[in-house]
């Protein structure tokens, strides 16, 4: 659905007032001006409810069909729900089943009967169902929390919506970038709510305003909650070294790559950190290479085929924050289970000169490839900007490619980066924290 939006949206700022109602509504991706009349509102003594909280689930009647040992739910607004018995025993919210503390599970599966039947069912206040299982062991179960959790193939796909927030919005080279202040980020919940919001969806915020001093990195990933430490340190310098131990830190021409493939769980999201920028060159290209595998699986499914099947060995030696000698396999366009874009592994320095592939599958794989960074390269795929000092890049390492335009390098040190990697996990988990604490009734 985002992919019939996305031209209309990118012609203007992504996080300004042009999104329209029904993208706002049907997506978890607050707009700045719906996050202003929020606040608005609020400041109105306007309950939020309307807004913010879902529809308040309400039980007509619940019945147990013993043979197929479903719990059927009639909702009051005419649905129904099945919830299986096992499913209900094994998720009983007792003190003696669950640990609210940790909110997790204490029954272990050794004592958890799965063909259990259902001794008695009631219903209090169209709200609370209360199960007597066979054993007397007794359960509660909210009709919120049931209805969340209704198995239904739309619910279930609602709920991972809200957990993943799976959505993208693709660009080419007309992306407007999204473009927030560092120090607004740093210091507002809703900002910073924003922030990853768009990082999630479009793949690329330009943050800016930040301090120019090597090391402030460290308080933008405080702010998420911490940073991946990887063989290059928790953050890296990126400018023209003598002996560099990887082509970045060099002043020449960096093709369109997604960082450390070499390593089996590739870094999620990517911060670069401008603190100095060449007179002369130095742009940064990036790609929104969800959008490139697209265009590639209609173009030609076959080369699409061979870049999701084929698995190909990274190598990365040397020495940095300690020495290394990293291998790993990765195909070049990973999908998930379920057949949807998960992550582009792609640095053509990195790809190993091993390739266990027999030999007549070899020339396959290099057609295929060079269709796909042909296609990347195409000038209405890229979108070319050069940072300046105080601004910080934040970025999907997963889905966006990015490069550089060489650039002059004196004797004195004329372009300097500072980056660093955190996970999805511990960005995501920030998320919905965030989201958690500017919507408490969600
Ligand atoms: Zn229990």
């Amino acid at each position: 659905m985002w992919g019939k939006f996305a031209k209309q949206l990118l012609k203007s700022k992504v996080l300004r007032c042009s999104v329209s109602e029904k993208v706002q509504r049907s997506s978890h991706f607050p707009s700045e001006c719906f996050l202003q009349s929020i606040r608005c509102q609020h400041q109105a003594g306007v309950l939020l409810e309307e807004l913010a909280a879902p529809s308040v689930a309400m039980i007509q009647n619940v019945e147990a069909l013993s043979v197929d040992r479903f719990l059927r739910v009639h909702w009051e607004d005419g649905n129904q729900s099945l919830y299986p018995f096992v499913w209900l025993r094994d998720n009983c919210q007792c003190p003696e089943c669950f640990l609210h503390s940790a909110k997790a599970r204490k029954l272990p599966i050794e004592n958890l009967d799965v063909d259990t039947g259902i001794g008695d069912v009631k219903l209090t206040n169209s709200k609370k169902v209360s199960i007597t299982w066979p054993d007397a062991h007794h359960s509660e179960f909210h009709a919120h929390w049931l209805k969340k959790r209704c198995f239904s193939k739309r619910s279930r796909t609602e709920m991972q919506e809200e957990l993943f927030l799976p959505e993208h919005l693709y660009w080419g080279s007309n992306l407007d970038i999204p473009t927030m202040s560092y120090d607004d980020i740093l210091n507002n919940d809703q900002s910073a709510y924003n922030w990853l919001c768009a990082l999630k969806k479009v793949g690329i915020v330009l943050l800016e305003g930040a301090p120019i001093k090597q090391g402030e990195l460290v308080n933008l990933g405080k702010r998420i909650g911490y940073m991946r430490l990887t063989f290059y340190g928790y953050t890296w310098q990126v400018q023209d070294k003598v002996d560099a131990n990887n082509v970045a830190y060099t002043a020449g021409k960096l093709s369109l790559h997604t960082d450390y493939p070499a390593i089996q769980y590739p870094p999620g999201v990517q911060f670069l950190h401008c603190l100095k920028q060449a007179k002369t060159g130095g742009e940064s290209v990036v790609v929104d290479g969800f959008h490139v595998c697209q265009r590639l699986r209609e173009q030609n499914p076959e080369a699409f085929r061979i870049l999701t099947s084929t698995q190909i060995d990274f190598t990365d030696t040397g020495v940095d924050y300690c020495d290394f000698a990293l291998q790993s396999k990765h195909s070049i366009i990973e999908l998930d289970p379920n057949g949807s874009l998960l992550r582009i592994n792609f640095n053509n320095a990195t790809r190993d000169s091993v390739l266990n592939i027999t030999a007549e599958q070899v020339q396959p794989f290099y057609s295929s490839l060079k269709e796909f960074v042909s296609l990347m390269n195409q000038p209405e795929n890229t979108f070319c900007y050069k940072m300046k000092p105080g601004q910080v890049v934040t970025f999907d390492n997963w889905r966006i490619l990015h490069g550089r335009r060489s650039y002059q390098s004196g004797t004195d040190i004329s372009r300097h980066l500072e980056g660093s990697y955190l996970d999805w996990d511990v960005v995501l988990s920030r998320m919905r924290n965030l989201k958690k604490k500017l919507q408490p009734d969600n």
